[in-house]
């Protein structure tokens, strides 16, 4: 018995989403269909619709899904029906990466998270007339009222936690923090500098207090962003617009730089900015989808000790990290539920030019 979901369809690129039905296969034995409660929105969603990120259509896209658990493949263990789950990206479990307990790493990332298809090469979804629609996106496309996902993908959450909160904690939010307490270890009394504070930079913010950072320094041009950061525990605010934006977070950071830096703009000009302030020796990570001809500032690598981090997912393991931020959230020490503003499904073009304006810190969409 097949289900059919409600899905925001994107038919190309630059175009926009439009609303229909596509059908769902049942899932196969190690698989979950969700009933999708919400789903957040991410700049990688909006990569892929602005073609930074190449991809065939017509596409389902959508991979911060939270939900509730309709139907349990016949080899799944750990989860019922009627559990709420989070689902994050995709992995294979088997590969060196994912047995090193490095899933974000995983050598089938690609095709599992940006292939649309599961590991055997087949697709999840058709449209009701038999015709291609490619869903799968980070392993869900979870923006559609159900979808099919791999048990591996899922989290299970606490019925205490709205749904409308956790969708983000599967992606976003998890980059942030991860790449912070994860990728880059930060810790008590170190400092740490964010370009870029959207969802994934003020998570990184918030996850270096929680880890007692004593310096952190946010770099924006939005100045209602910079005072987010501040409220959640930046120490220093830049603003991205001046020219000496190296000067001030050298003089923000004791004059010999942080040693750590965390960039979420993926923009050739900021990251270079952050090697150039940064401590010789540093680690600077950077997370962001990068135009596809961006290039490094290599010059600046040289004879700085500076080694450069691309992080994926926040190097987390998602159904270990995830209840983690949750701890912390309960304990009042990771506040994300401040970023979040919530939309109608059907709203979905608002909350993109919201997230785009910077109106929205973390849109996240609500379905009927
Ligand atoms: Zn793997
Ligand atoms: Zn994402």
């Amino acid at each position: 018995m097949s289900t059919t979901a409600r899905a925001a369809v994107l038919n190309g690129v630059d175009e926009s989403f439009v609303f229909e039905d596509v059908v769902l296969q049942d899932p196969r034995p190690d698989e979950l269909l969700v009933r999708i409660v919400a789903a957040g929105l991410c700049h990688t969603d909006l990569a892929v619709q602005h073609g930074h990120i190449p991809s065939a259509f017509p596409r389902v896209l959508g991979h911060e899904g939270a939900g509730i658990v309709e139907r349990v493949g016949a080899d799944v263990t750990g989860f019922a029906e009627g559990d709420h789950v989070a689902v994050s990206f995709a992995s294979c479990g088997r590969c060196e990466n994912c047995l090193a307990g490095r899933p974000a790493y995983c050598l089938q990332f690609m095709l599992l998270n940006i292939g649309g298809v599961r590991a055997d090469g087949t697709g999840t979804m058709a449209l009701p007339d038999g015709g291609e629609v490619v869903g799968s996106f980070f392993g869900q496309s979870s923006f559609a009222t159900h979808a099919l996902v791999a048990a591996r993908n899922a989290v299970k959450i606490d019925k205490d936690v709205p749904l409308e909160l956790v969708g983000p904690l599967g992606c976003g939010i998890q980059t942030g923090a991860g790449t912070v307490l994860n990728s880059l270890g930060v810790g008590a009394g170190d400092a740490l500098v964010v370009s870029g504070t959207g969802a994934v930079g003020l998570s990184a913010i918030m996850a270096a207090k929680a880890a007692g950072a004593t310096t952190i320094v946010a770099v924006d041009v939005l100045p209602e962003r910079l005072e987010a950061a501040k409220r959640l525990g930046a120490t220093h605010l830049v603003d991205g617009k001046v020219d000496d934006v190296v000067d001030q977070i050298k003089a923000a950071t004791g004059g010999v730089g942080a040693e750590y830096a965390l960039d979420t703009t993926a923009i050739p000009a900021v990251i270079g900015n952050l090697v150039a302030s940064a401590r010789f020796g540093a680690k600077v990570a950077t997370v962001g989808v990068p135009k596809p001809d961006a290039v490094a500032p290599v010059g600046l690598f040289s004879g700085s000790g500076v080694t450069l981090v691309g992080a994926i997912e926040g190097d987390a393991v998602p159904q270990t990290f995830i209840p983690k931020l949750l701890a912390m959230y309960k304990a009042g020490e990771f506040p994300f539920d401040t970023l979040v503003t919530t939309y109608p499904f059907d709203e979905i073009e608002k909350a993109i030019a919201d997230t785009q304006s910077g109106a929205a810190v973390k849109a996240v969409l609500v379905m009927p």
